[in-house]
């Protein structure tokens, strides 16, 4: 059970890290993908920058070529060289050659082969095809390692010859459209690729351009191949009436965690368009990997975790275990106590019982004892001789002691088990007859009793009087020799239905760690072996007070001696008689009367 709880602790606390993981992939993931989202922007914006920048060195490098090429009065092949000299040194991604080209009416083709013969290549030899106006290459400079190649007609190439003309009729430079290089026509298919022709007018007599060609994929890989790394996919294409792609950079699998960038860029009298999308290398973070990265760190962590957690689960359910187990004992003890005490109280009850039986019937005897010593004193008055007195006077002694510890076991006996007859009770009455009897026993120095107003209570008299009897009497009689006894007694009301009475003396009073066992009976206190006693006069009267509902203590008098306080039931204020009831007690349990 426990260890299951462990479980599902431990079960609770790796989801808990798994959640905890995924959510901080997740905002990882989003810190890097705006991460990467700035970088794109970035390298997007160098790569389009390039492409400009390499389209406009060329428009400047072709612009100075045709600039040169209007200022001789002949542009011979050694002045051609001259003027493109510079184009080898400026290092143009994917230039392939460039050339001067002149317009040629089909019948004046013979003438411009004569001419040109004679300023370039000798052996020149124009071809032209079909009717109408014919571009030739004259002279070329190639840009490449391949070889020139004079004498066709760009006539055939809708894409050469529109360029050409588009650049005459505005005087300005223009772009082609892609298409595949004449130059390149010898090549495999797999290794041709889509080029351009820049075409720029010169002025001159004759329609004379200088054009130069340049391949799309070359050119964009070495434009853009340092920008783009492997970071980003490039797609160069070209409007018209459809969209052709004229080249692609593709080093990697695109991301498509991350929308592309699409940009136009301005070519000579035409636009390109640059698609950019980025790559994974760009993103690598962002996509599932990081997740898993993230999840599979979190399963390590909680897995981790979980153990020690399951483990102080189960140590502490198991402390928990042990203080449940040990409650459950000392339950059982404390039970068990309660079990022999209340075995022990039953005990006593019945040895109570059985020496207030033995008290009882022990009297008669007694009596009888008592009475033929007192018979032989009075018959044998003057035959006895003075030892024989002696002994006689001691066994009357001794069975007069043994009497009041009949009389004081009995009534200790009955005081807990003699039903209660409960009336209203004139404490002054009862109070002024004892000390009556005390004042009046022979002694050298009668006692000072003092008695203050004393209430009407509720009790039985009989054992009402056992309390007084005893107080009283042990008041008088615990004081020092040769000194008088003074006593005080009084009582007050203590709430609306009790009285606390008290009992002070002057005599040699208790020491204060023995007052809370002078109660318990055959208690004596030491030093007052002198006085007589049996040591079971406040047992009675606790118990008296006790079955009356009340409570009594003792206390140091000021100045010296005991002060005994105990409390009794108040009577009605009407006075009336209650005769009858019994009332509650500790002892009320037991049955067994003693009436004499
Ligand atoms: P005893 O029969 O010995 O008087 P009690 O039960 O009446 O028995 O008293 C128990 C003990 O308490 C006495 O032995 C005595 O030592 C002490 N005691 C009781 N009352 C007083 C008192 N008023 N002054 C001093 N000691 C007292």
């Amino acid at each position: 059970m426990v260890e299951r709880k462990g479980s599902i602790l431990a079960l609770s606390g790796v989801v808990l890290f798994l959640t905890v993981a995924a959510a901080l992939a997740l905002a990882a993931g989003q810190v890097l993908y705006s991460r990467a989202e700035a970088d794109f922007a970035r390298k997007s914006e160098v790569i389009e920058r390039s492409v400009t920048a390499e389209i406009e060195r060329y428009r400047v490098a072709l612009a100075d070529v045709a600039a040169a090429a209007s200022v001789p009065e002949k542009v011979d092949a050694a002045a051609f060289a001259d003027l493109t000299e510079p184009l080898t040194r400026r290092r143009l991604p994917g230039a392939a050659a460039v050339n001067l080209v002149v317009a040629a009416a089909t019948a004046d083709v013979p003438t411009v082969q004569r001419r040109w013969r004679a300023l370039g290549d000798p052996a020149l030899r124009l071809r032209p095809v079909g009717a109408g106006q014919h571009f030739f290459s004259v002279l070329s400079r190639p840009l490449d390692d391949r070889p020139p190649r004079l004498g066709v007609d760009a006539a055939k190439v809708p894409e050469a010859r529109d360029v050409l003309l588009r650049a005459q009729n505005t005087g300005q430079m223009a772009i082609s459209r892609a298409y595949r290089l004449l130059r390149d026509s010898e090549l495999p298919v797999a290794e041709q690729q889509l080029s351009f022709v820049l075409a720029a007018p010169v002025a001159r007599n004759e329609p004379t351009w200088v054009v130069m060609a340049f391949r799309g994929t070359d050119f964009l890989r070495e434009a853009i191949g340092l920008a783009a790394g492997d970071e980003a996919d490039v797609t160069l294409s070209e409007f018209g009436t459809s969209v052709v792609t004229v080249a692609e950079w593709r080093p990697e699998r695109v991301d498509d965690a991350l929308p592309g960038y699409e940009t136009t860029i301005d070519v000579p009298q035409r636009a390109w368009q640059l698609d950019i999308r980025p790559t994974v290398s760009l993103l690598p973070p962002t996509g599932v990997g990081l997740q898993v990265t993230a999840t599979i760190i979190g399963t390590v962590l909680a897995l981790v975790l979980a153990v020690p957690i399951s483990v102080l689960w189960i140590a502490r359910e198991r402390a928990a275990r042990q203080v449940i187990r040990a409650t459950d004992e000392l339950r059982a003890d404390i039970h068990r106590r309660e079990q022999i005490e209340h075995e022990l109280r039953m005990r006593e009850v019945e040895l109570v019982g059985f020496a207030g039986v033995v008290a009882h019937d022990l009297r008669a005897p007694l009596a009888m004892v008592t009475g033929y010593v007192e018979v032989l004193r009075d018959e044998t008055a003057g035959l006895l001789t003075e030892d024989h007195r002696v002994f006689l006077d001691r066994l009357q002694a001794g069975t007069h002691r043994m009497h009041s510890m009949l009389e004081d076991l009995l009534a200790y006996a009955t005081a807990d088990s003699m039903p209660l007859r409960a009336t209203e009770v004139d404490l002054s009455g009862l109070v002024a007859e004892i000390v009556g009897e005390l004042c009046a026993a022979p002694s050298a120095l009668p006692p000072h009793i003092q008695v203050g107003e004393m209430p009407r209570v509720v009790g039985d008299p009989t054992l009402l009087r056992q309390i007084f009897y005893n107080l009283v009497g042990n008041a008088v009689k615990y004081t020092e020799p040769g000194a008088p006894a003074t006593v005080e007694i009084s009582a007050v009301q203590q709430g609306p239905s009790a009285y606390r009475v008290e009992i002070a003396d002057r005599g040699i009073g208790i020491p204060p760690d023995q007052r809370a066992h002078v109660f318990d009976p055959f208690i004596r206190v030491a030093g007052s072996e002198r006085f007589p006693g049996t040591g079971l006069g406040l047992a009675i009267v606790r118990r008296v007070v006790e079955r009356h509902g009340g409570r009594i203590d003792v206390d140091g008098n000021i100045g010296g001696g005991s002060r005994f306080r105990f409390t009794l039931p108040a009577a009605p204020a009407a006075p009336t008689r209650t005769e009858g009831p019994e009332m509650a007690g500790p002892s009320a349990l037991s049955s067994r009367g003693h009436g004499d």
